[in-house]
């Protein structure tokens, strides 16, 4: 446990975490736990062996690393993720103990989450001053969605969903395409979200999954998502901004956007890194391995080490995702550790 003085923001002018390319991290990613509800195909092993509880960071050592992120480095917008960040006791706690961190540049707290524990959590966030929950949705289907996410009930997420907008939240949905098993969903999404006003993402499937299913034919294309949506609505590619997915306005006003990692990388502009429950720190989501942070906080914070580990990690940082990776052995850094 962290003591108050050690958890207390660092209370320095920023500077920034510049890497080799002049990117600057902007954006981190914090994944809460491993652990997940589901087990989608595409990111989790079959039978996951989670790591050991007492390897996973507190909430006020997480807290005690964003705060040097956001007050020291000048990161403005935190991401929670997982595995199944809603999963993790005290979740929406920790949204307000980051809102306070808002006095040192904060400008952004989301999450992302499969939805299914949304329901019971949506007003509890809205009230600790989420900004935003990003809702993965890869099928209107609910046979094919209890498929493709290891036994998820389609119901209870579209009920979170629900949940969330009552409770004020903005929503965003998310859904990653694999060919062959859920192509075919990519019409009835599109026109769903657009139906009911909620922008929605396509997502190119990486080669992140831990059940080395990934091949580069299974990878169903932004140019394929387009020219199938092109059968029904009237698309226009908008400029490309400094987010990672490519944007179309359907219609003339709905924005859809596609994350095209493999087919289209937005590497050369990427801001993100990503801190694991267990402490290390990710310059890239293609990465073999991550800088440890939390030997540098535990059992007593050592505030230079930690510094410079973090600064070392971004220096170090890949230029991003290039063919070879996609044939790296993963070893158990998957998605569900990494956070998306
Ligand atoms: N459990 C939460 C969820 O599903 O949204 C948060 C964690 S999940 C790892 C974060 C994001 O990563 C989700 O949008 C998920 O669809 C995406 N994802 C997982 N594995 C992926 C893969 N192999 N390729 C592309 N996206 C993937
Ligand atoms: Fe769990 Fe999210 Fe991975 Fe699906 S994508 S298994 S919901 S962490």
């Amino acid at each position: 446990m962290l003591s108050d003085n050690q958890s207390a923001p660092v209370r320095t002018q920023p500077s920034q975490l510049r890497d080799r390319f002049g990117r600057i991290m902007k954006k981190l990613r914090i994944s809460l736990t491993d652990r997940c509800n589901f087990r989608c195909v595409y990111c989790m092993p079959e039978s996951p062996v989670w790591g050991p509880r007492d390897v996973v960071l507190s909430l006020e050592e997480l807290h005690h690393l964003a705060s040097v992120f956001v007050a020291r480095f000048g990161v403005e917008q935190i991401r929670l993720t997982g595995g199944e960040p809603l999963l993790r006791s005290g979740a929406p706690r920790f949204v307000s103990m980051l809102h306070g961190l808002r006095a040192h540049g904060l400008r952004r707290v989301s999450l992302s989450t499969n939805g299914a524990l949304l329901a019971r959590y949506a007003r509890e966030l809205a009230d600790s001053g989420l900004d935003g929950v990003n809702v993965s949705l890869d099928s209107l289907s609910p046979d094919r969605f209890h498929q493709v996410t290891g036994g998820g009930d389609l119901r209870e997420v579209l009920r979170g969903i629900d949940s969330a907008r009552e409770a004020g939240l903005p929503v965003k949905l998310n859904a990653v395409v694999m060919r062959g098993t859920n192509d075919t969903e990519i019409p009835a999404l599109a026109a769903w979200a657009y139906r009911a006003g909620i922008p929605l993402r396509f997502i190119e499937f990486m080669p992140l999954d831990s059940r080395g299913l990934w091949s580069a034919d299974k990878v169903f294309t932004e140019r394929e998502i387009v020219a199938l949506l092109e059968r029904d609505f009237e698309i226009e590619p908008l400029a490309r901004t400094e987010e990672p997915a490519s944007y179309y306005l359907l219609n003339g006003h709905f924005r859809l956007g596609v994350i095209s990692t493999i087919s289209n990388p937005f590497c050369a502009r990427c801001d993100r890194v990503r801190l694991t429950a267990d402490g290390r720190l990710f310059a890239c989501l293609f990465s073999p391995t991550g800088v440890d942070l939390k030997s540098a906080i535990r059992p007593t914070v050592n505030s230079e080490l930690l510094e410079s580990r973090m600064e070392a990690a971004i220096r170090n940082k890949s230029p991003g995702f290039v063919e070879s990776s996609a044939s790296m052995d993963r070893g158990t850094v998957g998605m569900h550790v990494l956070g998306g």
